[in-house]
């Protein structure tokens, strides 16, 4: 069986649900070259906590964590069944790091893993648990977190980085895009940074990007992408899968780590 890659996916609106756009059309791109995994380890920006957590629902609810959408939106459901017991086993894997982890057996599928999910594995058969991102620990820890999880792309089991490659919402919503010429510059170079490789400068990119405060004014749509290239492996390539922008603002790429 060949290692599962690692993904990271800008989650766009919860709208890319039923209206898919340029972001929606590369998760379709995307799902067409998936093999299906036993398990996928979903890192949500969306839930936030202090230490690592894992979702140890054995049927996780589909949580709505939005407000003033379509009714449309709130009738989805991405019925995917947990899997306590890889729960576990992460939490194991945390912990021989060095990482203190935790489970939260209540725990449902936010927007951050759903919207993605119900594109890239629309018929919800494949085990999901979600994972949280700590805003108050940086890059370095977060990869840390990945890195820990690096045998489960051998045991079949597909890790995805759900956050997004820029995410000023107040520019997105309020200023009508004004940022985005400096918040693109910080795209070009994280991907730039990702292409070629340079780890140590994407690990120090809230001092090295350029606008990084703009793009991300909170980091954590941003760290999901650490823990994607530490579960991905030591020498891997990267490959970048589109997305585009959302409403000339919101940076929306995705990208695959395999290794060699
Ligand atoms: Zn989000």
């Amino acid at each position: 069986m060949t290692r599962q890659p690692a993904l990271f996916v800008s989650h766009g609106s919860p709208m890319t649900a039923i209206d898919s756009g340029e972001l929606g059309l590369s998760w379709q791109a995307l799902a067409r070259r998936l093999e299906t995994p036993d398990a996928i380890v979903m890192i949500s920006a969306h839930w936030m906590t202090g230490i690592p957590m894992l979702g140890g629902h054995a049927k996780p609810d589909t949580v709505h964590d939005f407000f003033g959408f379509p009714a449309e939106l709130y009738r989805l459901r991405y019925p995917a069944p947990g899997k306590p017991e890889l729960a576990q086993t992460v939490k194991s894997l945390l912990s021989d790091a060095g990482i203190a982890a935790g489970v939260d057996p209540r725990q449902g599928l936010d927007h951050g893993a759903w919207v993605p999910l119900l594109t890239l594995f629309p018929e919800a058969r494949v085990p999901v648990v979600q994972l949280s991102v700590q805003p108050d620990r940086g890059a370095r820890h977060h990869w840390a977190v990945g890195k820990a999880l690096r045998p489960l792309a051998d045991d079949n089991v597909l890790v995805i980085g759900s956050g997004h490659m820029t995410h000023n919402l107040r520019d997105f919503f309020v200023d009508g895009g004004r940022a985005a010429p400096r918040t693109q510059a910080f795209r070009d170079w994280a991907h730039e940074q990702l292409l070629e490789g340079r780890l140590d400068r994407l690990l120090d990119w809230q001092h090295e990007g350029p606008y990084a405060s703009l793009a991300h004014p909170t980091p954590e749509h941003f760290l999901p992408l650490f823990v994607a290239l530490g579960a991905a492996g030591e020498d891997v390539a990267v490959e970048h899968l589109g997305g585009g922008t959302l409403g000339g603002a919101l940076a929306a790429d995705n990208y695959r780590f395999s290794v060699h």
